[in-house]
């Protein structure tokens, strides 16, 4: 078996791993780079293979850094199918023709420039009618079922934990005519967090001769879930006693309705004073519809609170969802106190920039995050505390309060990634390679795994390939 590393090596987005076994080419994972504009295109319309001759596709989830670049690897010529959990393929749909729409909207100002200097103008990455095609090629596989998406391989989804859908691959690859036990390998996706809302522990990968992991937070320890309904409660409580409104930058798919959850689970218990609550953004209305319609998937918690109780976990009586723009400008009159949550998540574009606009010159206004936001993103600027920023082109002064609740990441922290690992007994496991991370994280990581018996760890670069024998033994 070759492994390469065709993306998210060494980073954290673009995740592509391309396997070849038995004269065959499976891609664990399409997912988009996300960067600088003009090197985040070039990197995302280059394959560092041919298209074409990839004969099958495993997805983990829908992220768009896993899935991201679906749409333009079929624009290539990839032609095979698209394995992923139903629910994976339902968030794809709307996930996908979201990124389409802030590709083509994101390159208007690369060609604005480029006219500019006399460039010729570039095509999209990918386009609504290549997402549609795309979509054509996806097959449902349902946790814990095994499929073949080549001979002589094997594959088993498990439940990642990390958001709805998700999922860990268990590859048995065999050599074909030869006998004997079969190689195990682990590709962990991105795994999420125990005792999270809504989402199921992580099912683990075991028993394993090689293991593929994320190592996103390698050297954090994110803060615990179980002061999450407090502290969201006092910020609710204080900022509506000033008179205030609380808002609420948060990502259509996941975020949002592990926060519609706590609410509703405050609001039961009569822990929230008496505002409305909005959600205002047409991605996480959709978003919710798939949740409620993959209810089965989610955990145990969620359905004893409320499921089985034949409550809706993402509707109460406080709560309102806006689809439509007229409603969300409608929120820009209202003087009472009440909660928006809304997207762009770190705050890029989507209508939580009009929301932040409005409110962050009202000392009586709580910004508060609860997701993570890129360098040089707004949502980041605000959360640094930054005095004066840009919205839609103006500045505006800063005078409203800030709040961070990290709690609420899908991303295991260190600890949880050295208690997956863990399960895996050190003299079996042969190598363990590390992705989807920086290199702080990974190779504070590494020092870790090594610390606790695992030696073969390793972080390799994007294109690096590995020749594995039957034995896990690399050659
Ligand atoms: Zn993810
Ligand atoms: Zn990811």
């Amino acid at each position: 078996m070759n492994i390469q590393f065709c993306g998210a090596a060494q980073t954290v987005t673009g995740s592509q791993l391309l396997i070849t076994v038995n004269g065959k080419k499976i891609l664990l994972e399409c997912g988009l780079f996300q960067g600088r504009r003009q090197e985040t295109y070039e990197r995302n319309t280059t394959f560092l293979f041919k298209p074409e001759e990839v004969d099958a596709l495993i997805l983990s989830h829908a992220h768009i850094d896993h899935s991201g670049n679906i749409p333009n690897l079929v624009k290539q010529g990839f032609k095979g199918p698209i394995y992923a959990t139903p629910a994976t393929i339902e968030l794809c749909k709307i996930m996908l023709r979201d990124s389409a729409f802030l590709q083509e909207k994101d390159l208007e100002w690369v060609n604005v420039i480029r006219r500019r200097q006399h460039l010729p103008a570039l095509p999209p990455i990918y386009t609504i009618g290549d997402v549609e095609r795309a979509m054509g090629l996806f097959e449902g596989v349902e946790f814990d079922t095994p499929f073949s998406p080549a001979p002589g391989v094997e594959v088993v989804l498990r439940d990642a934990g990390h958001i709805l859908g998700s999922a860990g691959m268990h590859l048995d690859i065999q050599k074909l005519g030869a006998g004997g036990k079969p190689l195990r390998v682990g590709f962990t996706g991105d795994i999420g967090r125990p005792n999270l809302p809504l989402t199921n522990d992580p099912n683990v990968l075991r028993d394993l001769d090689i293991l593929i992991m994320e190592c996103t937070y390698g050297n954090r320890r994110h803060g615990d879930f179980d002061h999450v309904e407090s502290e969201l409660e006092a910020a609710i409580r204080d900022t509506a006693s000033a008179g205030g409104k609380v808002i609420i930058p948060s990502f259509a798919v996941g975020r949002t309705q592990i926060l519609v959850y706590v609410l509703h689970k405050l609001f039961n218990q009569n822990r929230l004073p008496d505002m409305p609550i909005y959600v205002d953004s047409p991605m996480a209305c959709d978003a919710t519809e798939i949740f409620r319609k993959f209810e089965h998937y989610l955990d145990r918690e969620t359905k004893r609170v409320f499921i089985n109780g034949l409550e809706d976990p993402f509707g109460f009586s406080r709560l309102t969802y806006i689809h439509d723009v007229d409603g969300s400008k409608r929120l820009n009159g209202q003087t009472f106190p009440h909660v928006i949550i809304s997207g762009s998540g770190m705050a890029e574009g989507g209508r939580i920039l009009h929301h932040l606009r409005n409110n962050v010159q009202n000392p009586k206004t709580l910004l508060l995050f609860v997701g993570y936001a890129a360098k040089d993103t707004l949502a980041r600027k605000l959360m640094d505390g930054q005095k004066v920023v840009k919205i839609f082109g103006e500045d505006q002064q800063v005078r409203c309060k800030t709040k961070i609740i990290d709690a609420f990441s899908a991303h295991a922290d260190r600890h949880e990634l050295l208690d997956y690992v863990r399960l895996n007994d050190p003299a079996k496991l042969k190598h363990i390679f590390l992705f989807h991370g920086e290199v702080d994280q990974a190779t504070s990581f590494k020092d870790a795994l090594r610390s606790n018996g695992y030696m073969n760890v390793h972080f390799p670069q994007r294109g690096e390939a590995f020749n594995i024998n039957q034995k896990g033994e690399i050659v």
